[in-house]
């Protein structure tokens, strides 16, 4: 089952195109207001493509702090949930951390903290994870259980309630926009919520995949300025993730060897679209990369899982993100940039050789225009080639003595 979903900007676009098209209904016709946190996400089945897409009409009423903008400068301030003093417009936190030292963190809310009882609010915070106040999904284990239950109406009308949970990591209590403007500890931290909160939700009853993405700017489908993740976790396997889990359990039952390892000794041997390594990191550019500039970083060492890595491991991580943002603005200023985090996913079958974790990040400078919608095929026109070379370049101008 594929999840296409329409979660991000297709309100603001439509509301910019009604200020010049008079004749089409205004914006609060289009995307109804939320009726409460609590509405509940609704996925039907497109009987021709097999694809799932997820409805959250209520996800039109969030606020939008871009416009036509994709970054802001920073000296603009917009009144913001996610600055210190404002936690009490979020809904209460499910993890929040603290930074004591450089390489130390006090852990002040933990995951599966009692919620029935909400702890004092906390204000002095470093990272805190909050559920999103206008949720792609959010169902409860009676939602799962009507699911279950519940009989199809028509074959050709499938419908289904979205099972899962939608949450938000903000990553400091200042109003920054940008990875780069994170010290390291911070970033470390924002890691470590990440293992948190992924180990949370691969735990809990029915969760297939959970996706985790950063989007920064508008053209990144950021709505808030603020520098935040995002966590998704659903039911449901999205057909292009079932996908990709196939041709790693299937490379792996014919060869032995996990794919992602067999690359990374493929890449490391042919040397040419290496960017940077570390003992612990590799990061390249992918041979056959879908976007321009794509960069892609993960171990070593074969782990499936990415809540398994050491905090060893996620301090070099932490110092790679911040490299590698810092080349990205460097050669595309103001860019508007996606993360995105691949981990094994729960509902992923396969021995835990199958899957090997790894980290994307590229800027938005690209458009998906008719013959990439009409053949999922995407069209590249910076070889990654060139990308490494580009990037290798800043990689230099940081440490000239660094030789690949
Ligand atoms: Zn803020
Ligand atoms: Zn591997």
């Amino acid at each position: 089952m594929r999840i296409s979903t329409l979660i991000e900007n297709a309100s603001p676009r439509l509301a910019k195109r009604n200020k010049t098209q008079a004749a089409l209904p205004r914006r609060d016709e289009i995307t109804p207001q939320s009726t409460g946190a609590n509405d509940c996400a609704e996925s039907r089945l497109n009987p021709i493509t097999g694809d799932w897409t997820i409805f959250a009409p209520h996800r039109g009423a969030r606020p939008d702090q871009f416009g036509t903008d994709q970054r802001v400068p920073a000296t603009s301030k917009v009144d913001c949930p996610f600055c210190a003093g404002e936690e009490h417009t979020t809904p209460p936190p499910t993890w929040v951390a603290k930074i004591i030292a450089d390489d130390s963190f006090q852990v002040l809310l933990p995951s599966g903290a009692d919620t029935a009882t909400p702890p004092a609010p906390i204000s002095d915070w470093s990272v805190r994870v909050v559920p999103n106040k206008f949720p792609a999904v959010t169902a409860t284990a009676e939602d799962a259980d009507e699911n279950a239950s519940s009989k199809r109406v028509h074959p050709l009308f499938q419908n289904s309630k979205v099972i899962g949970g939608h949450e938000v990591i903000i990553e400091s209590p200042n109003h920054v926009q940008s990875i780069s403007e994170l010290d390291l500890p911070e970033i470390k931290l924002m890691l470590v919520a990440y293992q948190q909160r992924l180990k949370h939700w691969r735990n809990q009853r029915g969760i297939q995949y959970i996706s985790l993405f950063k989007n920064v700017g508008g053209d990144a489908g950021a709505s808030l300025q603020h520098s935040h993740s995002q966590l998704l976790a659903t039911d449901q396997m999205p057909n292009s993730v079932e996908n990709i889990n196939e041709r790693m359990r299937s490379h792996q039952a014919r060869t032995g060897c996990c794919l992602q390892c067999d690359i990374i000794r493929a890449e490391l041997k042919q040397k040419q679209r290496i960017v940077a390594q570390t003992n612990s990191l590799v990061a390249y550019c992918p041979y056959a990369s879908r976007l321009p500039m794509l960069l892609r970083v993960t171990t070593r060492d074969h782990v499936d899982h990415f809540d398994l890595l050491s905090f060893e491991v996620l301090d070099d991580l932490a110092r790679m993100i911040k490299r590698m943002t810092g080349w990205l603005e460097s050669l595309v200023p103001n860019a508007s940039y996606n993360m995105l985090l691949h981990t094994r996913p729960p509902g992923a079958h396969g021995n835990s050789e199958a899957f090997h974790w790894s980290l994307e990040f590229f800027p938005r400078i690209s458009r998906i225009a008719g013959f990439e919608w009409s053949s999922q095929c995407m069209i590249n026109t910076v070889l990654p080639e060139l990308a490494t070379e580009k990037y290798r370049k800043c990689a230099a101008a940081e440490n000239p003595r660094l030789v690949l």
